[in-house]
């Protein structure tokens, strides 16, 4: 199976890694939307957090607070988002798991994640949690 990260964790497509161990790998995003940002892969191929097996999670989020910290070092942003598209409603273009650090700079005009999307339900929270609780 062909996948963009699949081949650059592999080092078949060049790409800038930052960090990487058996598990993981950290590259340079292409397209930075600020200085510094990283996007964090398991080498297990996974489109989507639900999909990725349970023992390749804690490695990806050891390696993303270790490479928040590697950048907090380096580039001493004053803060980060941190996040995932997932699916192609919220902008996932590559279908391979990936979890985006973006460095934030004080007065980089950006927004926070609740500037994503502001669709508030009509439904009142306690219907929904309810709703949610039936699948745990
Ligand atoms: P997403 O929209 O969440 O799927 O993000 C995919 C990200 O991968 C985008 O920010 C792209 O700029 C980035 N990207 C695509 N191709 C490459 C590449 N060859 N090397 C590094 N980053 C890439
Ligand atoms: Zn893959």
């Amino acid at each position: 199976m062909s996948c963009l990260f699949c081949s650059i964790a592999q080092h078949n497509i060049p790409s800038e890694i930052v960090y990487e161990d058996d598990a993981t790998s950290a590259f340079l995003d292409i397209q930075p939307r600020s200085l510094g940002h990283t996007v964090v892969v398991s080498k297990t191929h996974a489109e989507t957090i639900i999909d990725l097996p349970a023992a390749s999670l804690a490695p990806l989020f050891l390696t993303l607070q270790h490479v928040t910290g590697m950048l907090s070092r380096a580039l001493h942003p004053a803060g980060f988002t941190i996040g995932i598209n997932q699916g192609l409603v919220s902008g996932q273009t590559v279908p391979h798991l990936h979890v985006h650090i973006i460095p934030r700079f004080t007065g980089d005009g950006g927004g926070s994640i609740h500037s994503v999307v502001n669709q508030p339900p009509n439904e009142a929270i306690a219907m929904t949690a309810a709703r949610i609780r039936k699948y745990s």
